[in-house]
């Protein structure tokens, strides 16, 4: 049966309702989908050897005939599949451990191949638990799969190793299956690209990690070049976009003057520059679409609230997003507090606030309404009129469809578009932006306001680990501070697990056994919307002195009276998350402090973590943090940083200019729909993070 790239994956042999939907969890959907899913790395099983050939402790692959095989039980009842190997030179043994049902695969007399390490079992050489495949004896390494060669591992999911990975995948390839080329031939010439079906053929199946290389090239310039083609696509099309309303000036200029008169602090000029620009953008016909990127801490919140008062007082509505409940909690606090006496109306939509608040929208009379809120906002407020202005705060922390969708929500009927104004600390590199953005309107807060000291950052050896403790139970109970600490985030996802909460809640019990009798707090993302509110409002009354948390506090969170911060298990976060996470203090005019525990040895490591040490500004970090990881990296983090790609690492700059160049010359010379047409065969729909929408 022939396949095609669009089919869905349940028409590959071996592939049922059960697999599809265990691949669904790893986003997989068509064929085209599964031939996406790159190995992370590969098992190099090329050493072939004879079997009296073998070494003690090396990585081999030999080829025999089954002499022996069968399942013993150990005196506590695990199963052990014994076998016995032989080829012309000699015998090994071979254990595998509860894998009964291999005595039914591997009868006698069949030849195999076995890859795996050379170990010792019973004082003999053994290969245990080796992966094993039928052969010929005459084996030839490019009809096999699993053995013999450099094998594809790829990232798993419950119930789908990467064995049946392997095997669906090649069966796959083996097919006749269409696959055109995306990108036209002059630009493979260019750019020295191997053809489409080839990179994909190699990337699963290399003859050497140089093959694979090649087609990671490929593969991540096609994701690279499309993120961009779509970036300039969407910049094009905001050109021609009309703005819900303009901003006149003129009679706005004093009231928003003695709004910030008002304020308990002088803006500084980058909170001004910033201000103006913002306010310039929105005197236009054309929608802004600004990105604010500023320091931690720096006060994007204040220039997004003049924005919004702006906007109110044009008549028009605000809508402002922010990614975490706790933060959308505080920014509705923060604009009560500076809307005091505005007679503004201000809502807060989270999933938990529909239930409490008999929330409703209808324009009439409520011109001057800012709802703040969660993504909750995306579902429960349907479409608004009279929007001026969208704010997302994080906005790295929102999928670019989320984005899109909040800004279509202020569309108005006659197709006019809401002023859009995201925000971000996690800065985009500037050799980036040229790239990728273009003509994105960016403005820059670089200074902190002036009082501000610089965050105190070290990295704790482990043994100064109760002298750290002692400090700080001193600084709080004697000089008044607060401090965060920071529980080891176990998960690799970035959504909190009830792994880590447990972790946490340890960790908590045992802290407020240290801290005693100071008041310790416990704060984490599996709380109640209502407990996390009281927690939150006890630390920053100063109730509550110490604040034992997951990184749920990552992202905005400001108790300006917060001096310290503890960071356990610091080596399993980014550079800019660290950042982020040490942006909670040092939010007011006292000198702060940021403790950072590893239990990492690795020399990279400690380099990387000391870096925090030196380097206070967030721009810089990326900058450097794209450095160290350098241009070629194979196996780069390919899922950090602002763009979300499989394959592509936009650390690899030669790459991302090289895929640049190629979207501009491809622009002059094909329609759009030349390589939408191309595209809709090979392009899956990934969350792909576009900053030029
Ligand atoms: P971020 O840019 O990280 O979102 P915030 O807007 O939360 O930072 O501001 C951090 C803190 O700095 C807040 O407590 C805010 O009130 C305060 N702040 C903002 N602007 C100034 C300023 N110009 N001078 C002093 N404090 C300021
Ligand atoms: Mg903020």
């Amino acid at each position: 049966m022939k396949l095609t790239l669009r089919d869905s994956v349940e028409k590959v042999p071996l592939v049922g309702p059960l697999q599809a939907k265990k691949l669904k969890r790893l986003n997989i959907e068509s064929v085209d989908d599964l031939l996406n899913h790159y190995p992370f790395r590969y098992d190099d099983f090329t050493n072939i050897k004879k079997i009296s050939e073998l070494v003690f402790g090396e990585t081999a692959t030999v080829i025999g005939t089954v002499v022996k095989i069968e399942n013993v039980y150990t005196k506590n009842r695990k199963n052990i599949v014994k076998a016995v190997i032989a080829d012309e030179t000699g015998r090994i043994d071979v254990i595998w451990f509860n894998q009964p049902y291999l005595v039914k695969n591997l009868k006698t007399d069949t030849h195999v191949s076995l890859s795996g390490k050379v170990d010792e079992f019973s004082h003999h050489l053994a290969l245990i638990s080796p992966e094993y495949e039928f052969s010929t004896l005459n084996f030839q390494p490019s009809t096999n799969i699993h053995t013999g060669r450099l094998v594809p591992v790829y990232p798993e999911t419950y119930g789908l190793s990467s064995k049946w990975l392997r095997s669906r995948i090649s069966s796959i390839l083996e097919n006749e299956l269409e696959i055109g080329e995306v990108l036209p031939p002059e630009i493979l010439k260019e750019n020295r690209l191997l053809g489409l079906k080839e990179a994909l053929l190699k990337v699963h199946f290399p003859k050497n990690l140089e093959e694979a290389k090649e087609a990671k090239r490929r593969l991540a310039f096609d994701e690279v070049f499309e993120i961009i083609y779509l970036a300039q696509k969407q910049r094009k099309k905001w050109q021609t976009e009309k703005s819900s309303f303009q901003l006149s000036t003129t009679t706005l200029k004093p009231k928003l003057t003695e709004f910030i008169n008002r304020l308990p602090f002088e803006l500084t000029n980058d909170q001004n520059k910033a201000m103006e620009e913002i306010l310039d953008d929105m005197k236009k016909k054309t929608p802004m679409n600004r990105l604010l990127q500023g320091e931690v801490g720096s006060g994007k919140t204040v220039v997004a609230a003049v924005s919004a008062l702006a906007t109110v007082l044009s008549g028009y509505k605000v809508l402002y997003m922010a990614p975490t409940e706790i933060l959308s909690n505080q920014h509705y606090q923060t604009f009560q507090k500076l809307f005091h006496g505005y007679n503004t109306k201000i809502n807060l939509i989270t999933s938990s606030s529909r239930r409490n608040q008999n929330f409703q929208i209808s324009s009439a009379g409520r011109s001057d309404q800012i709802l703040v809120g969660t993504h909750a906002l995306l579902y429960q407020i349907g479409q608004i009129e009279k929007v001026g202005l969208v704010i997302i705060d994080e906005q790295h922390k929102f999928g670019v469809g989320q984005r899109a969708k909040l800004l279509d929500l202020g569309r108005e009927d006659n197709g006019k578009l809401p002023h859009f104004l995201t925000m971000t600390a996690t800065p985009i590199p500037r050799t980036l932006q040229l790239t990728l953005l273009g003509d994105l309107n960016i403005s820059s807060i670089e200074n902190l306001p002036n009082e501000r000291k610089k965050i105190k950052t070290w990295l704790v050896p482990k043994y100064k680990r109760t002298d750290a403790y002692h400090w700080i139970k001193n600084q709080v109970a004697e000089a008044g501070a607060q401090a965060y600490i920071i529980c080891p985030f176990i998960d690799e996802s970035e959504s909190e697990t009830l792994k880590s909460v447990k972790a946490a809640k340890k960790e908590f019990e045992s802290l407020q056994k240290m801290f005693h009798p100071l008041n310790v707090g416990l704060l984490h993302g599996k709380m109640k919307s209502g407990e996390k509110e009281e927690i939150m409002n006890k630390f920053r009354d100063d109730e509550v002195k110490i604040l034992v948390c997951t990184p749920v506090v990552e992202v905005g969170i400001d108790n300006p009276l917060a001096t310290i911060i503890l960071i356990e298990g610091a080596e399993r976060f980014g550079l800019a998350s660290l950042h982020q996470l040490r942006g909670r203090v040092g939010r007011g005019n006292k000198q702060a402090y940021c403790f950072l525990f590893t239990d990492s040895e690795s020399p990279e490591t400690q380099v990387r973590l000391k870096s925090l040490e030196k380097i206070k500004s967030g721009l810089k970090l990326a900058e450097a943090d794209l450095k160290n990881r350098g241009s070629g990296t194979i196996f780069g983090s390919q899922q950090s940083g602002p763009f979300k790609t499989k394959i592509a690492d936009f650390s690899d700059l030669e790459l991302v200019i090289q895929a640049g160049r190629a979207v501009a010359r491809f622009i002059t010379k094909y329609s759009e729909s030349d390589y939408e047409r191309r595209l809709i065969d090979h392009a899956s729909e990934g969350n792909k993070e576009i900053h030029g929408d």
